[in-house]
């Protein structure tokens, strides 16, 4: 545990990025996050990461919001959107800006083709911003940045060695999801974040951006990756169904199952409101697994 983990009161938060509808890996994670809150007598948010319109897609913000409703997640203060939020970020980009830890890049995707996946500092001492389209980079220093995960143990990265100096903001204006994340969950007060091991790397990127923005770091839980029978990570691409028609209580059954929590067999007859009751009562996130999981083979319909 962290220094501020004791002190602060507890803030979780989803962060669902609309480029389609929950599948039953990202339920996953909302219904984690939601848990470890509740039972805690946290807060509880949603946030809607829609940085990027080029992969949105059309109603998934809506359908999101629709589907965690129906499965009785309901979020605490008004739902915060990362497209209405660019005078936060450019707020932050300013004050790195003056602290000279970002520079400005002009690279081209073919330039740096055969330099991935470490950027290889090119463009570091372009401290002003040059007459072409260029984005901007975050300096990272060459140290160790180690964190405890209170799932996944210690955890640690070299930026400079493994990563690079990464990307705050793109040559299309674009914010990076590093900065938004760490700008939004410094500034709602955000105490533990619960998200997928996919996300498990990026968090030192995090980390090196909130001490140099002074911000507080929340306590990670970096839940394991939900796969299909082939064992490729549940997403839009392969095979992920949206659970849209599924039968709710049957499904958190599943997901509790999944969770390591060993629901009652006959909890899936209750309703929705008493297996979150049941589940908030009785969370225990010492037994999530630690491993990539299988979904379940088939997911119930509605009758
Ligand atoms: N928006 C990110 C995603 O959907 C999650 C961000 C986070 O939880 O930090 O993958
Ligand atoms: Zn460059």
């Amino acid at each position: 545990m962290d220094e501020y983990s004791s002190q602060r009161p507890y803030r979780g938060r989803f962060a669902p990025s609309p480029s389609g509808p929950l599948h039953f890996g990202s339920l996953y994670t909302a219904l984690a996050s939601y848990l470890d809150a509740r039972s805690n007598q946290g807060t509880w948010l949603v946030r809607i990461e829609d940085i990027d319109p080029p992969r949105e897609q059309p109603g998934a913000t809506k359908a999101i919001l629709k589907t965690l409703e129906k499965y009785g997640l309901h979020w605490q203060e008004p739902v915060l959107y990362q497209s209405q939020r660019s005078a936060q970020y450019d707020e932050a980009i300013h004050r790195l800006k003056l602290q000279t830890e970002l520079f400005y890049c002009t690279c081209s995707r073919k330039q740096l083709a055969s330099h991935s996946p470490v950027y290889p500092g090119f463009c570091r001492a372009v401290a002003t911003p040059p007459p072409q389209s260029y984005a901007i980079r975050f300096k990272v220093s060459d140290r160790v940045i180690a964190f405890d995960d209170r799932l996944q143990g210690k955890t640690q990265q070299n930026l400079a060695t493994e990563v690079g100096d990464f990307l705050i903001q793109r040559k299309d204006n674009l914010y990076a999801y590093q900065l938004a994340v760490v700008v939004d969950d410094a500034l709602q007060d955000i105490s533990h974040v619960l998200r997928g091991s996919d996300l498990l790397d990026n968090t030192p990127r995090q980390i090196a951006l909130q001490n140099s923005l002074g911000y507080a770091q929340p306590d990670y839980l970096h839940l394991p990756l939900m796969t299909n029978q082939r064992g490729q990570k549940l997403s839009k691409q392969t095979f992920a169904d949206s659970i849209e028609n599924l039968d709710p209580p049957r499904v958190l059954a599943q997901l509790l199952s999944c969770l390591g929590q060993n629901p009652p067999q006959d909890i899936e007859q209750s309703s929705v409101e008493e297996i979150l009751n049941w589940a908030v009562t009785h969370w225990n996130c010492d037994r999530i697994p630690t491993q990539a999981m299988q979904a379940p083979n088939s997911l119930p319909l509605c009758s």
